[in-house]
Parts: C-alpha cells; structure tokens; sequence
C-alpha cells in the first residue's frame, strides 16, 4: 500500500525520533517545551559525539536535517548518525531512515550507518522500498500527532528515567 505524503511539511530528524521513543515526547517538543539542553542524558550524547571522529567530522544540515558525519566510501554517499548505545536502536534507525528519505527527495542517494563508537559497531541501514513506505507512514501520523491541542497522557516506558521531560511527566 502506496502512503500519500505532504513533501511540503518539513520534519525533523529529531521528530522523527521521538514518535518512536514516545508519542507525548513528540508533542511536548514540537510545541516548544523543549527541556534538552537540561538532560544529562542528552549531554552525555553530545559529549561522545563531538570526541569520537573528531577528524572525519563533517556535519550536513537542511530542512530537517542535521547529520552528525557525512562522508563517501567506494563513490558511495554515507549517512552516519552516532548513538551512545546499540540498546533501543528503533528510533535511532528511523531517524536515519529519514534522512534517506529527505536525500532521495532532494535527489540524492545515499547508504545510512548507525555508529556506536563505545562498542566500535556500524549498522548499516538502506532505504527499501518497505522502509521508505514506513517512513512515509511516520510522517503522516506526525502531523496527526503534532495537529493534536493536548499531548497524550504520560505512559512508563524505559525511556522515561533518561527523558528531558521525566520531572515535567511524573511529579
Ligand atoms: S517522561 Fe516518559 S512519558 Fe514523559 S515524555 Fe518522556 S518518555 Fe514520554
């Protein structure tokens, strides 16, 4: 089944993530209660990003999208996104997925690799046709999701002792 997509609606990256980490998440930071820059656990990834590959470093950034490295390989454009860990990789690997997705559009096509630079992993991620429906599929429910007036009550899951928002959900 073939999921119609508003191209024109640009989303982050970081969006994209969070629908897969957790649907109140998604709304909390797309209505501007934005508490990220307070998370230790956040901190903790920037931190590990930014001491990792410090000389192959090479961001890209375009509606939507900011790439931690961006590099070639065999006359291959790679998409890199670093995680601190390969635990919960889903929303990680959804949020590359897009990226994928937003280069095709853009007319570039290009292989994805989820990097985890403390356990020396690289997973590959390509977009197929299934993955590039599913990412279709997100972004219509983000748009359902973020049109909403209220987010959804708060549900326990593991993400929530890392999450920027825990103190805001839970007292
Ligand atoms: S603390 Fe838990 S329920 Fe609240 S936004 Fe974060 S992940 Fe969602």
């Amino acid at each position: 089944m073939n999921v119609e997509t508003d191209t024109s609606l640009v989303y982050t990256g970081t969006q994209v993530n969070y629908y897969f980490v957790c649907k109140r998440k998604l709304w909390l930071f797309s209505h501007a209660l934005s508490m990220e820059s307070t998370s230790d656990a956040v901190n903790l990834g920037k931190l590990i990003h930014e001491t990792s590959y410090p000389r192959q470093k090479q961001e890209f950034s375009a509606p939507g999208m900011k790439i931690d490295l961006l590099t070639q390989r065999d006359g291959r454009l790679i998409v890199q996104e670093v995680k601190k860990s390969s635990k919960n990789l889903m929303p990680g690997r959804m949020q590359l997925a897009y990226y994928l997705w937003r280069l095709r559009e853009m007319g570039l096509e290009a292989t994805g690799e989820l990097v985890i630079p403390k356990e020396r992993k690289r997973i590959p991620v390509e977009l197929t046709a299934e993955l590039d429906q599913e990412v279709r599929g997100t972004l219509v429910e983000i748009e359902r999701i973020v049109s909403e007036d209220t987010p959804l009550l708060p549900v326990h899951s593991r993400f929530c002792r890392a999450c920027a928002y825990n103190e805001f959900c839970w007292t």
